[in-house]
């Protein structure tokens, strides 16, 4: 096989090494040199704008991250091709770490813990336990799922929504916009953990924050057009939410003029929540050129219809 790396993020140096030990009859291609009709796969994240769309002879297209909004809003990006996402169990692991430390700190009041502290206010809040607080989470795929399943030991009522009706033991399933009024209005802690879509586009608006409980909070880990700034920093400024916790914005960088900086009741964090992990991923991406090879179906296809 011959295989294209593609990304102005991702150095090549990162991942070529390792890949070409695990598959040493292949062959790796960076952007430098190659021949666009012998490249069987494209190994991408953030590729070079129209480059995709020059290969003619693709057999798979692996994104080497799980989100491919960014690949979909090239318009020349090629939709007869097969695009697989990355399912990293690395970066799995690293984003339910991250919601779990939001929930908790959100849970245990660490965030007013830490302004009283600035304030050298000494002030106990009272004590909730795990059972008391529901958390719900839009989006019950590969990251909702398991951040979901990590929540449950600690005994928080655990509920999710998805596109597709289903079933997911010890979780409350919702589905179509009823189901989401209904999540949002039992649910303390909201973690968003859909693809970015037209349809999940701005969706943590005003009228998404009113059906919550009042003193809640919203934990975005999916991307920043799923959130509409001004109605969260409306529902913060009015005390209805109590704290954000913020690890993906539009655009990013998060502009040095952007309100949500400098807002006491918005944690930041740099799109860190879960990063590929080449030492976990490279397993999963030489499956799925295995099953190339073997004329199998790659898996964690995108189905382009639906967006994700
Ligand atoms: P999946 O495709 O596995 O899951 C997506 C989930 O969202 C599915 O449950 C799907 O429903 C649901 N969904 C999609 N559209 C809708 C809709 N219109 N209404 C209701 N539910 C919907 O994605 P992952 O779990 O792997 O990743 C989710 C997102 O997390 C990525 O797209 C990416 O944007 C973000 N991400 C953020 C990172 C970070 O560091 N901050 C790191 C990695 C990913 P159904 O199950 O019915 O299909």
């Amino acid at each position: 096989m011959n295989i294209l790396f593609l990304s102005k993020i991702e150095p090549a140096e990162r991942w070529i090494p390792g890949l070409s030990q695990l598959l040493p009859h292949d062959r790796f291609f960076t952007p430098d040199s190659y021949d666009p009709a012998e490249i069987d796969i494209a190994l991408v994240a953030r590729p070079q704008e129209g480059i995709v769309a020059g290969l003619p002879n693709l057999k798979l297209i692996q994104s080497l991250w799980m989100g491919v909004d960014g690949l979909l809003a090239d318009a020349t990006f090629p939709r007869a091709r097969p695009l697989a996402r990355l399912v990293d169990p690395g970066m799995v692991a690293a984003m339910t770490e991250s919601v779990v430390a939001h929930v908790l700190d959100y849970h245990r009041h660490h965030y007013v813990y830490r302004a009283q502290k600035l304030e050298k206010k000494w002030h106990r809040l009272p004590q909730y336990m795990a059972a008391d607080r529901t958390i719900g989470i839009l989006g019950l795929g590969e990251l909702g799922t398991a951040v979901a399943q990590r929540l449950l030991p600690f005994g928080f009522g655990v509920a999710g929504w998805k596109r597709r009706p289903a079933q997911v033991p010890g979780i409350d399933c919702y589905s179509g916009s009823a189901g989401m009024q209904e999540m949002l209005a039992r649910s303390q802690a909201v973690v968003c953990l859909l693809p970015l879509t037209p349809e999940t586009r701005g969706l943590l608006n005003a009228a998404a924050f009113a059906l919550m409980p009042e003193g809640s909070c919203v934990i975005n880990v999916a991307r920043g057009a799923q959130l509409v700034v001004q109605d969260l920093i409306a529902a913060l400024d009015a005390g209805h939410l109590a704290h954000a916790y913020l690890d993906v914005f539009d655009p990013e960088p998060l502009p040095a003029d952007s309100p949500l900086w400098a807002h006491p009741g918005v944690s930041i964090t740099p799109h860190t929540a879960a990063l590929t992990e080449p030492r976990t991923a490279m397993a999963r991406i030489v499956e799925n050129i295995e099953r190339v090879r073997a004329g199998q179906p790659a898996l964690n296809l995108v189905d382009f219809g639906a967006g994700y």
